[in-house]
């Protein structure tokens, strides 16, 4: 059996509203820096229940704008772990600050309070200028950011929260983004995430200066000094950037975000779904291990991510996805160990971080997206059993 249309491991849902709302911007006064970036901003302080709201051009700028706003500069490091998306550890680099890739639980991908202690500890070793963390909520698995606070407040260090797999999860009762112990949320709306801008990204804060420090950033530094008698002044005192998102796009997220609720419940279903019919190849492939008990945690999943044991297997993990992509279903791997890329290697030299490394060999993402119906996560899990049973 092949299938008429290609099952990707994540996809966008577009539908008519969304069309519209981009339809009418295209129509209305602005393109860019008009009204709806207000409004979307707006929309992500109130699901989110966080005080301000920046948005931007893209995940990795959020980060960026981030990085910068808590005032990371040459020097400085950063504990980051390292299994992520590049861009959480490039964020850091492009302050000039140092990474200081963190390992994680072979299982979830996570930090831990534990990887977290091994890594403030190879800082005090090493006479590292400690000054930040930043967690990632792999998969849209949440970090125990309760422990982490209490090292964090201990050695004084900030929190970013690089939530751009967890919009739309909660947390101890709070919505992501809230910014309850973290200092920083950052969120991505790459068409593979929960809800999407085409490019976009946005950070969220409870603290007003901080968002204003962002706000300006993302334009240049650009500060109007004398609006009263020369309107067209202005001074840059620190370097900026053009950071910003249009209104196209926040057309786009003004309509996407309303039905962020429903998004979030239709990928649970299909994890739901997934996690009744995987069981069939358990011990071959195991179901995603949850990050922290779910009272009071509501995961707004991004990845369907399995633990692979083919150790008996006549398959190695590429062969398989070579094969499942000629069956029309894409997978990916989430993520390589960014301390392993030449670049990080050859700046910090191999690191010895075992939990990653499991995680990584034994990692795969199968397709989560909203559009998908029961019926294909049957034949995703079908297809797998036929070739590896
Ligand atoms: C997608 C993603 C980013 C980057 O977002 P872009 O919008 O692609 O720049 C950063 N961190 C994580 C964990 C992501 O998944």
């Amino acid at each position: 059996m092949t299938r008429e249309k290609y099952l990707p491991y994540g996809h966008q849902k577009i539908d008519e509203d969304d069309i519209r709302s981009v339809s009418d911007a295209l129509l209305g006064e602005f393109l860019t820096t008009g009204p709806l970036v207000k409004i979307f901003e707006e929309k992500l302080q109130k699901i989110t229940n966080s005080n301000y709201s920046v948005a931007c051009s893209s995940g990795t700028s959020a980060l960026h704008l981030a990085c910068k706003a808590i005032g990371l500069k040459e020097g400085d490091w950063v504990i980051v772990p390292t299994i992520t998306f590049l861009a959480t550890a490039n964020a850091v680099r492009y302050c000039g600050a140092n990474v200081l890739f963190c390992d994680v639980d072979p299982e979830t991908g996570l930090i831990t309070n534990e990887s977290v202690k091994e890594a403030i500890q190879r800082a005090k070793e090493n006479n590292l200028s400690l000054k930040a963390i930043i967690i990632v909520h792999l998969a849209g698995r949440f970090v125990d950011l309760k422990k982490i606070k209490e090292l964090a407040v201990n050695e004084k260090l900030k929190i970013i929260a690089d939530s751009c797999h967890a919009l739309g999860g909660v947390y101890e009762d709070r919505p992501i983004g809230q910014c309850y112990y973290e200092d920083l949320n950052t969120f991505s709306f790459h068409p593979v995430k929960t809800i999407t801008t085409g490019e976009g990204g946005a950070v969220t804060t409870k603290s007003e200066e901080l968002s204003s420090i962002m706000a300006t950033m993302r334009h240049h530094n650009m500060v109007k000094t004398d609006k009263k008698n020369n309107p067209w002044k202005y001074e840059m005192k620190m370097l900026g950037y053009n950071y910003r998102i249009s209104d196209i796009q926040c057309a786009l997220g003004i309509s996407q975000i309303k039905k962020l609720k429903s998004f979030v419940e239709k990928r649970s279903m299909i994890v739901s779904t997934y996690n009744k019919h995987i069981i069939k190849l358990f011990p071959i492939i195991s179901r995603p291990c949850l990050s922290i008990d779910q009272n009071r945690t509501q995961h707004s999943w991004h990845l369907y991510t399995v633990l692979l044991n083919l150790g008996n297997c006549k398959l190695d993990r590429g062969t398989l996805m070579k094969k499942l992509s000629l069956k029309g279903i894409g997978t990916q791997v989430h993520y390589i160990p960014v301390h392993t890329q030449p670049y990080y290697e050859n700046l910090y030299g191999p690191l010895n971080l075992p939990g990653a490394n499991r995680y990584f060999e034994n990692t795969l993402s199968l397709p989560l997206f909203p559009k998908m119906k029961a019926k294909d996560v049957e034949y995703v899990v079908k297809e797998i059993g036929s070739l590896l049973l």
